[in-house]
């Protein structure tokens, strides 16, 4: 026995392997969570990348406006920075230190710095002597005189006095303003003997923050934010200060004695000391989910020449937000492409699925053709075989047709044969009356009475005439004929048959009760042969009642209301029924099987054709003959005969 799969591949089509369900559900849900995976993981990297993008723009552009906003700052110091070198040069300036105690030559050098801060635009220009005493100012007479102060403190005085240039951010001691102070010292010959100060105002830095679009802050060398765009981190620092370095900064009153708090925001800072850039951050907690996250990135960088950090604090949550967008926008892209994917592969199989269909009816056409050839071939050898039986059928009907008229006239003989002795009979008297009305009338020739041989002559006529009468019925039914169907008259049929045993009945003193004497009965039969039909039923119905006590025949007719309402027991159309009824002795009691075959009898002389032949005849014309035993003695024999056929209607004969 042959597996499935065996099979299979004997058709040189190996099909898939069966999955089980639980199997394809598990494959299945893999596929949708590695779908998922991968439309989670291409929105991640989205987000990651782009805001990984957007902060380096974002630190590209900081880095721009820092690097705008510090040449501003640069520009505004550098443009000052060198006003006190110059200074020194100046004629007033240098009476001033070889006379010092004159009112006219520091009321010169008074007008000469003021001239000069005027037209540098400083908050003031002022020299020191080296007591770190003012010997000179921009501003001496003016409201915000600097008062006769030692000034020997400041970290300026002192680098200049070493002769050094001194640059550093302090408060002014008047107006509290934070400044830039830049100090020179002031040579005879190779002794420092002064020091002159430019005092820069920073304030124009203040109107400049904007350029940063972002707050942002300046600290100075000792990390305290010295001007910032929001007043509130001003004077703080940014990192934990050391005691002493507060000490220091107390004596040299460099924030005036500000109160220095720590810089209010958590950043962390990172110098990068070859390039001096600075990055730092400022952690805050997700809006959503409470994780601390970069909330704002610090970018700053050092100003060149005065050890200044510019520090801008950057938002990032609109990159954030922006990174969030992209990644929604990778997500979609990936389960676009997850979409693709799945719709090629549906495509795919819905072709691959359409080939095999079409394989398919193509391998079921193919089969069909072959099976149609094959039924084709074996159809066109019945047809062939059917031909062949049709021809041998015809062959055979034609050959039991001929038969079937030989039985008839066989059938016909074997009567005449019975009726043989009556005719003798019949025939006798006549004959011996012609012998002796011959002998007669050879006697009255002799005696030439010639009248009495006529009238002997013309009784001899008259027994010949009889004779005649008699032989032709017997010749006329003992003709061989062809069967033709017309309408014809029953009655005459009936008449002709009981005349053929007209002596036999006379003879057995049979009462024949002819009911349908002197009626119209058409019916489309043959004439020749209903009388036939009816000889073998008179004379079976003579058989019978050979013996019986009461000797009664009768045939009775009966039309049918209309021509197709009658109809006899194998339910055909009848127009006519003819009963031939006796008094004998019954058919015999196996009769419903036997009686209409061939060779079937009773008698001792019978042949057992008669009625088998007669159910044929009545059959060919369309008609039936049933047969049955009647109530009281005796049989009786229906013959049921068919109208003539309507016009175009098919007929036999
Ligand atoms: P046969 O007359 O040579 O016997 P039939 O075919 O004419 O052949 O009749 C067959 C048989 O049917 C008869 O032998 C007889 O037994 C029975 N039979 C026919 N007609 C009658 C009838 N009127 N009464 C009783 N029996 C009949």
């Amino acid at each position: 026995m042959k597996s499935p799969r065996a099979e299979d591949s004997g058709t040189g089509q190996a099909s898939p392997p069966l999955r089980s369900p639980i199997r394809h559900a598990a494959l299945k849900g893999a596929a949708w969570l590695a779908a998922l995976v991968f439309v989670g993981l291409s929105g991640a990297l989205g987000y990651l990348s782009f805001e990984r993008r957007a902060v380096d723009n974002l630190q590209a552009d900081v880095r721009h406006r820092l690097e705008l906003f510090s040449s501003a700052v640069e520009g505004m110091i550098q443009r000052l920075e060198d006003v006190p070198a110059t200074v020194q040069l100046s004629e007033e300036i240098q009476r001033l230190f070889h006379a010092p105690h004159r009112a006219a030559v520091r009321e010169r050098a008074d007008r000469y710095l003021q001239r000069l801060n005027a037209f540098m635009g400083g908050i003031a220009i002022y020299v020191l002597d080296e007591r770190g005493a003012i010997v000179a100012s921009s501003a001496r007479t003016r409201m915000d005189t600097l008062p006769e102060e030692d000034f020997s403190f400041r970290p300026y005085f002192q680098e200049a006095l070493s002769g050094r240039v001194g640059r550093h951010f302090a408060i002014s001691l008047v107006g509290n303003r934070p400044a830039y102070f830049v100090s020179h010292p002031i040579r005879d010959g190779a002794k420092v003997v002064g020091v002159a100060v430019i005092m820069i105002n920073l304030d124009p830095i203040n109107q400049i923050w904007d350029m940063l679009g972002a707050p942002a802050l300046l600290a100075d060398t000792n990390g305290v934010v010295i001007l910032s765009s929001d007043p509130a981190w001003t004077y703080t620092t940014l990192q934990e200060m050391p005691i002493e370095r507060r000490v220091d900064l107390q004596l040299s009153r460099m924030y005036n004695r500000m109160p220095l708090q720590r810089f209010p925001l958590p950043v962390q800072l990172k110098v990068n000391p070859e390039t001096l850039s600075i990055h730092g951050s400022l952690a805050q907690a997700n809006r959503y989910f409470g994780f601390q996250e970069v909330a704002q990135i610090v970018s700053g960088r050092s100003i060149n020449g005065m050890d200044w950090r510019v520090m801008l604090f950057t938002d990032v949550a609109g990159a954030r937000e922006e990174a969030v967008l992209a990644g929604a926008v990778s997500a979609t892209g990936a389960a676009f492409l997850i979409l693709v994917v799945l719709f090629m592969a549906q495509r795919r199989r819905i072709h691959r699925h359409r080939r095999e269909s079409e394989r398919l009816l193509e391998q079921a056409n193919l089969s069909l053709e072959h099976k149609v050839g094959q039924r084709t071939a074996a159809l066109t050898l019945a047809n062939a075989q059917l031909v062949k039986e049709v021809a041998e059928r015809k062959q055979t009907e034609a050959t039991l047709r001929a038969t079937q008229g030989e039985l008839v006239h066989a059938g016909k003989m074997a009567v005449l044969g019975r009726m043989a002795a009556g005719i003798t009979h019949e025939l006798t008297q006549p004959l011996g009356g012609v012998r002796t009305f011959a002998g007669n009338a050879m006697e009255f020739a002799k005696r030439q009475d010639l009248e009495s041989v006529q009238q002997n002559l013309e009784i001899i006529a008259r027994l010949t005439e009889r004779m005649g009468t008699i032989i032709h019925p017997l010749r006329s039914f003992a003709r061989r004929t062809e069967p033709s169907l017309s309408t014809i008259d029953v009655g005459q049929s009936i008449a002709n048959a009981l005349f053929l045993y007209q002596t036999q009945l006379a003879h057995l003193g049979v009462a024949v009760d002819n009911r349908t004497a002197g009626e119209h009965l058409p019916a489309w039969c043959d004439a020749h042969r209903l009388e036939q039909v009816l000889v073998n039923l008179v004379g079976n119905a003579i058989d019978a009642m050979a013996d019986a006590p009461l000797r009664q025949l009768t045939l009775v007719a009966e039309r049918a209301p209309s021509a197709h309402e009658a109809t006899a027991a194998d339910g055909r159309a009848y127009c006519l029924r003819l009963d031939v009824e006796d008094t004998g002795c019954g058919l015999p009691p196996d009769f419903a099987s036997h009686l209409f075959e061939p060779f079937y009898t009773t008698k001792q002389k019978g042949l057992g054709l008669g009625l088998t032949i007669s159910r044929d005849i009545v059959q060919d014309f369309g008609g039936a003959l049933r047969a049955w035993n009647r109530d009281g003695p005796g049989a009786c024999f229906s013959i049921y005969l068919p109208c003539a056929p309507q016009r175009g209607e098919p007929h036999d004969g």
